[in-house]
């Protein structure tokens, strides 16, 4: 009788939960370039393979290619508990290169527990496509919750073949967040907020956005102290201090628990989040 290999249980996600992460790792597939929105902060023009940062990659692979990799990644280790795909851009702008992705993973391997990272805005609508094709966890950026604060961090927002700026683009993504995570929840996902803590931006406004997304009902949250990327407008922007970042994360940590250990992965990075993922990145 076949022996059905029994999934990783939810808590083995390594970013989710810190006690998983010595000793349960995960692999970044990088099949997603595109994103339908524009930070301020982001650049994703850097292929590279010595800077460890999101947005960064080696190369994008195909779906294909990216599942050769992932298999030849697993005969050489067995603590990977994950398989994500958050970028280079947004894993949901590109849904069916996404999908078809995911879909052979969980296919082709039961066992592993299957990640997203996403800004949200094409996230509402195609949740239970994204069930179906065993995702467990799924990361939302949620950078400001007043649209006043969020126009000075999106440039644009991109759907149906029209873009949109300001207060509208803003808008907009904000109501799209609130929508994914309130129906990821609804499917018993595993939701983590990632924020990005941008100095003069949206420091001050941390402990709403933790409030407003506790209230929707996310799980946990990541702020992500800012990564100063040149040739963007918020390049000239200090990186918060380790000091200001234990202060934000106690300040809000009763209204939603907060996540220590992140790594500001790339989007190839692979291994425990302790390895250095300079030399994790996903081989071909
Ligand atoms: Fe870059 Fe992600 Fe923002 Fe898209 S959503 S612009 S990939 S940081
Ligand atoms: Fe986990 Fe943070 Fe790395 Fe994402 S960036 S895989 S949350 S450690």
């Amino acid at each position: 009788m076949i022996k059905l290999r029994e999934r990783r249980s939810l808590d083995q996600h390594p970013c989710f939960h810190g006690k998983a992460s010595a000793s349960w790792g995960r692999v970044h597939l990088p099949v997603a370039p595109d994103c339908n929105i524009q930070c301020n902060y982001c650049n994703r023009l850097y292929a590279c393979v010595n800077e460890s940062r999101p947005g960064v990659t080696r190369s994008v692979l195909k779906p294909a290619e990216a599942l050769t990799a992932l298999n030849r990644l697993l005969q050489q280790r067995a603590d990977i508990a994950v398989v994500g795909i958050a970028g280079p851009g947004d894993p949901l702008c590109d849904l069916d290169r996404t999908l078809e992705t995911l879909r052979a993973v969980h296919a082709i391997h039961p066992e592993l527990l299957i990640c997203v990272s996403t800004n949200g805005l094409n996230l509402p609508g195609h949740i239970d496509e994204l069930v179906a094709a065993g995702v467990t966890h799924v990361t939302v950026t949620v950078n400001a919750v007043d649209p006043h604060i969020g126009q000075q961090i999106y440039s644009s927002v991109t759907e149906k073949h029209q873009t949109y700026q300001g207060l509208e683009a803003a808008n907009i993504l904000l109501g799209r967040q609130e929508e994914a995570v309130a129906g990821l929840k609804q499917r018993g996902l595993m939701v983590k907020i990632n924020t990005v803590v941008l100095p003069g931006i949206n420091t001050g406004h941390i402990p709403a956005i933790a409030a407003k997304v506790a209230a929707w009902g996310a799980d946990t949250m990541n702020c992500i102290p800012l990564i100063p990327v040149h040739d963007t407008p918020f390049a000239e922007l200090e990186t918060p201090t380790e000091a200001e970042m234990v202060y934000i994360r106690k300040s809000i940590s009763g209204h939603i628990p907060q996540i220590y250990h992140c790594r500001r992965c790339r989007a190839d990075a692979v291994g425990l989040l302790c390895d250095n993922d300079t030399v994790g990145v996903l081989a071909l």
